[in-house]
């Protein structure tokens, strides 16, 4: 049905039925003029929002509404677990065209609710509001975290290593996928579009990570890792090399690279919205704790760079040639 037709309290009711009530039976979720949550003693509270509209970050009909509800929550997870934090709430704003089918907005919230389940996050307000033309969509989730346990941009120093806690390029092999039409093998369109539509935040890793107390500073990629590094150096006024041979490209970025005739490295450094974990670790402590990451999580803790004195962004070439390198990445504005 049409949601002009269903109108906002049933459409509501609706969706309080499909993100269900709260884990914590004190607390007070959709349904009264504002969400009543609880934080843990001693903690502080983390909070994101990140919006998405359409036109601009997904195209309908190619997005799915359930993926859509998904990667809008995943991608502001990513940002709580960049801050090392544990994610508790979140809450759900979209602007609606009238003509829109309340099974879509229903379905949206079905996929988010799949995500929130999986990190006990629970989905307790918004706000619906009509749109003349494009949906749009606005998270914002609240977490917590200890605050000498919280993990900033700042705090990099020169010499700690750059590690990431998964390959690159494999969502930007997606959009590409999307956009054209290439001959691609299925496993490998299905890998990167799973990618691009269900990025999994990092947010088991980051609270490890965060609690070892081994990292000095930690983003989310989220922009394309040359331009996302930018802000870990403006932070913590440091520079930084890659090493070509270490980024680690995802198998899926190899093989459509090659069908749109791109190369890996360049789809993988500029591509984006990977949301894996970019951190600063000691180098002195970097092997134990990859080690003990390896063995926790089942997948490596890549090293693909250092930070360093001089302030430019280098990459250190398979022949050992240094290249001084401008970002591409994507940009808001
Ligand atoms: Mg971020």
């Amino acid at each position: 049905m049409r949601i002009s037709l269903l109108g906002e309290r049933e459409l509501i009711k609706k969706i309080a039925a499909v993100v269900g009530g709260v884990n914590d039976r004190e607390a007070v979720g959709i349904g009264d003029d504002a969400a009543l949550t609880r934080i843990s003693a001693g903690y502080w509270l983390v909070t994101a929002k990140d919006m998405l509209v359409e036109g601009v970050h997904f195209l309908l009909p190619q997005t799915a509404p359930a993926d859509l509800g998904y990667k809008s929550l995943a991608v502001n997870l990513s940002d709580l677990a960049a801050m090392g934090a544990r994610p508790k709430n979140a809450f759900v704003a979209l602007a609606l065209h009238p003509e829109t089918d309340s099974e879509f907005v229903l379905d949206f919230f079905r996929g988010m609710k799949e995500l929130a389940m999986q990190f006990d996050v629970a989905i307790s307000g918004g706000d619906l509001v009509q749109s003349p033309g494009p949906l749009a969509v606005s998270v914002t989730v609240q977490g917590e975290v200890l605050r000498e346990k919280a993990l900033l941009r700042s705090g990099g120093l020169p010499g700690d290593v750059l590690c990431t806690t998964g390959p690159w390029g494999a969502s930007a092999a997606g959009l590409l996928l999307l956009r054209e039409n290439y001959n691609c093998p299925e496993d490998v369109r299905e890998a990167a579009l799973q990618a691009h539509f269900r990025p999994r935040p990092r947010v088991e890793e980051a609270l490890w990570l965060a609690k070892s107390g081994a990292v000095r500073a930690a983003i989310d990629l989220s922009d394309g890792p040359l331009k996302d590094i930018l802000e870990i150096m403006d932070a913590s006024g440091c520079g930084a090399q890659f090493f070509a041979r270490q980024i680690p490209v995802h198998p899926a970025a190899v093989d459509v690279a090659r069908l749109a005739g791109l190369e890996p490295l360049e789809l993988a450094l500029n591509g984006g919205e990977d949301y894996e974990l970019l951190c600063a670790v000691p180098e002195r402590i970097f092997d134990g704790l990859a080690c003990e990451y390896a063995a926790r999580f089942g997948t490596p803790l890549y090293p693909c760079g250092t930070l360093t004195e001089k302030k430019d962004l280098e990459m250190i070439t398979g022949g050992g040639k240094r290249e001084k390198i401008s970002f591409t990445g994507y940009r808001h504005f």
